[in-house]
């Protein structure tokens, strides 16, 4: 882009420059060749191979040199429907003099390639050695160049061009204009450019529909395509898919199945794209059913209608249906493979996500692509995976392939997650180009681990680099103040979100707010946040609030808070379980077993809590109490003795962390112990040598006993323990713990 810039700057003379001769000398001259017999035959080329003969032809009889010849020869090679851009860039450097049509010819060939910089690059050139202005054949094509690769300058840049050139009111170029604002998230700008076109075509009107619905407004798309009726305008097929995208963001099945109809009885031509948007349509707003009709229907059906399919059954969690459909594909290309596997990871299953990887590590047809690598990561980082984790690091360096920003996110993202900030750490180092995303991914791994001070740091050294923070890398910030404690430096940083760096606080920047004021006891102040909020408090934000009157004891607030939440999130388990907790810890016991009644009426499930440990690349899971793993006896027995070690030691059970009211004193500490991350600690002293560190992950908040217990076991038996709960790091060494306590 740098050499774009350049160009730029020394923009052209053009448009002031006196209009030179039109070309009409060269079209003169090329109607005198145009019935060569040559010509004719360029016609009927069938591949390029051929074309090169015409061309080797052309050059022996001199018939290149004319220019109209030329140019048909370039046409052919840079837009035939065997288009080899190479060579029509090496046949344009031959032609002595190009005219303003084989200028646009390259132009046009480029912006639809998978180089549309070439398109712009070549304009550039153009303005400087061709003798004619750029024209209306010219404009809609570098244009539609600067939207695919949104360079937002440099359009707006043709757009004045456009003007000065007197070409406002062309319809091609405005509708290029309304694809190029759209592409650039300009959306009130392209909406401009739409309504002041005098005379509309169906192209104006799908442009700005497809704008609409691809840009996240797709109310505002629907509404056009309304008018768009009212005034009697024709829809085609593009006009549709842009609809039916605009019924899938909304997850409006009914009025998806009414444009369905409306298609049928407009005989609009259903071909491959608007049948693949149709399905992505029904599957998007649940009906898998409609989608699987649809399918069974469809003359012909590509690689995107298979996985569309598929990731539909995954998503409502048909995974059997998912891997049928799988089965049956003609042929399982890796884009199958990756949409199987996310499907699996995004769902929450990143287990079956590794089996499945594991599966197409076995296949020897298939190579694992980038999209592969990232799904992979993220479901190890949930499982805590690091071996294969790991693995996959290793995979990427033997296999050459780049450390782009994707896959280096990913990785530091694995790293941290799985308990190895280390190597979280030297994966950001070893990066050339850092964009925001990976610095927000290293910040989040910092502050995850309690590592506050390194977090800032690290946010000032992007400030340094020149990369500019968005919304995600506040909230990790905020997120690291937070666990560390720093409240006057989190103030500081919230503060200067909008004025400094342009990021408009969001709910979730709040929430890290409350959190960090919350936490140190300055409920008050907390709570006069909320009150003075310009956007509505989210259950995030209560639920800051309440986690943080639990921690300092106040039930009144909690009770404000909890109240607050629950009219959000009705199914909030976790906010009865904190309110709970609270009266359990100050002793209302009453109203600890009112709440259980009132969970268990309104038909409340508690998730059951579930930690996983990996050990020599098997990942092994725990539930509460659980007895179904194989060295289940052994692992209970290390409990025992656990327990023996831990009261010979003066240890108490912290009882009022149990939700459930016992009454026996016995069976109170019973159930402590078997809360599923001590199952998973114990296999872990067991199965792993003591120089190996245990990794845990647990899906909900670690609870004050099993905390304890932890710090005391890295103790006893010289061991370290990384737990990951549902909100953070917990690194146990020595009786400490990394989170000094504060979760
Ligand atoms: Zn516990
Ligand atoms: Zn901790």
């Amino acid at each position: 882009m740098a050499a774009l810039n350049n160009h730029l700057i020394t923009l052209p003379r053009h448009p002031h420059a006196p209009t030179p001769k039109p070309s009409f000398l060269t079209v003169n001259n090329g109607r005198h060749f145009a019935n060569h017999p040559t010509l004719s035959l360029i016609d009927q080329c069938i591949d390029t191979k051929q074309l090169k003969q015409i061309h080797a032809q052309m050059l022996r009889n001199g018939l290149f040199f004319d220019p109209y010849s030329a140019s048909k020869l370039l046409t052919a090679f840079a837009l035939s429907s065997f288009p080899s851009l190479d060579y029509a860039q090496q046949v344009f450097d031959q032609i002595p003099q190009p005219n303003l049509y084989t200028w646009n010819t390259l132009i046009r060939a480029y912006a639809s390639s998978s180089e549309p910089i070439q398109s712009l690059l070549i304009f550039l050139q153009m303005l400087h050695q061709c003798p004619e202005l750029p024209n209306k054949f010219t404009y809609p094509f570098v244009i539609k160049a600067a939207a695919e690769l949104e360079a937002s300058r440099f359009g707006r840049a043709l757009h004045g061009m456009v003007f000065k050139a007197s070409l406002v009111s062309d319809v091609f170029i405005l509708n290029s204009l309304i694809h190029f604002y759209a592409a650039c998230g300009c959306l009130d700008l392209a909406y401009r450019v739409f309504v002041n076109i005098p005379m509309k075509d169906v192209v104006s009107w799908n442009s700005m529909i497809t704008g609409f619905a691809q840009g996240d407004c797709p109310d505002e798309a629907l509404e056009l395509f309304r008018q768009m009726e009212a005034e009697n305008v024709i829809p085609n097929d593009v006009t549709m898919v842009g609809v039916l995208s605009a019924c899938a963001k909304k997850l409006d099945l009914e009025f998806g199945r009414w444009v369905h109809s409306y298609i049928e009885r407009n005989q609009i031509n259903m071909g491959l794209t608007l049948s693949n948007a149709m399905l992505d349509m029904y599957t998007k707003c649940g009906s898998v059913a409609d989608a699987t009709r649809l399918f069974d229907r469809m003359p012909e059906k590509d690689i995107v209608s298979w996985t569309t399919l598929l990731v539909g059954y995954a998503k409502l969690g048909e995974y059997d249906a998912a891997r049928r459909v799988f089965d049956s594909m003609p042929n399982q290309d890796i884009a199958a493979w990756n949409a199987l596997i996310s499907s699996y990871e995004q769902s929450g299953k990143p287990r079956e996500a590794l089996a499945i990887f594991n599966e197409l590590q076995l296949r020897k047809n298939v190579e694992p692509d980038e999209v592969t690598l990232v799904s992979t990561l993220s479901a190890c980082a949930q499982l805590g995976a690091i071996d294969l984790g790991g693995w996959i690091h290793v995979y990427i360096k033997k296999q050459g392939m780049k450390l782009n920003r994707h896959l280096a996110t990913s990785l530091i993202d694995m790293y941290s997650k799985c308990g190895d900030l280390e190597k979280a750490l030297e994966v950001f180092h070893s990066v050339d180009t850092r964009d925001v995303f990976v610095w927000s991914a290293m910040i989040a791994g910092l502050a995850m681990h309690g590592r506050g001070g390194d977090a800032i740091d690290l946010f000032l050294k992007m400030k340094e680099d020149k990369v500019t923070p968005n919304a995600v890398t506040f909230t990790n910030v905020l997120c690291a103040c937070s666990h560390a404690g720093l409240v006057d430096e989190g103030r500081a940083l919230f503060n200067q979100m909008g004025p400094v760096y342009g990021v408009v606080p969001g709910v979730k920047h709040y929430a890290c707010m409350v959190d960090i004021l919350g936490r140190k006891g300055r409920l008050d102040e907390a709570m006069e946040l909320i009150k003075n909020m310009p956007i509505a408090p989210s259950a995030s934000v209560w639920g800051a609030l309440l986690g943080a009157c639990r921690l300092h004891g106040n039930v009144e607030l909690a009770e404000q808070a909890c109240r607050c939440l629950l009219e959000l999130e009705p199914q909030n388990h976790g906010a009865y379980v904190l309110l709970s907790n609270l009266y359990a810890k100050s002793g209302k016991w009453d109203k600890v077993s009112g709440l259980r009644k009132l969970m268990r009426d309104s038909g409340l499930k508690k998730e059951p809590g579930c930690s996983s440990i990996e050990v020599n690349g098997v990942v092994h899971e725990f539930l509460v109490g659980d007895n179904s793993h194989p060295l289940s006896k052994k692992i209970y027995s290390k409990l025992d003795e656990i327990a023996a070690r831990l009261k010979s030691v003066g240890y108490v059970p912290n009882k009022s962390h149990l939700l459930q009211l016992v009454e026996e004193e016995d069976a109170k500490e019973q159930a402590l112990y078997l809360h599923s991350e001590k199952l998973a600690i114990a296999f872990g002293l067991l199965s792993l040598g003591s120089s190996q560190p245990i990794r845990i992950v647990k899906n909900l908040r670690v609870c004050g006993d099993c905390h304890s217990v932890a710090k005391l076991i890295s103790q006893l038996y010289d061991t370290e323990i990384f737990l990951r709960d549902r909100y953070r790091f917990h690194h146990f060494k020595g009786g400490h713990c990394s989170c000094m306590d504060y979760w």
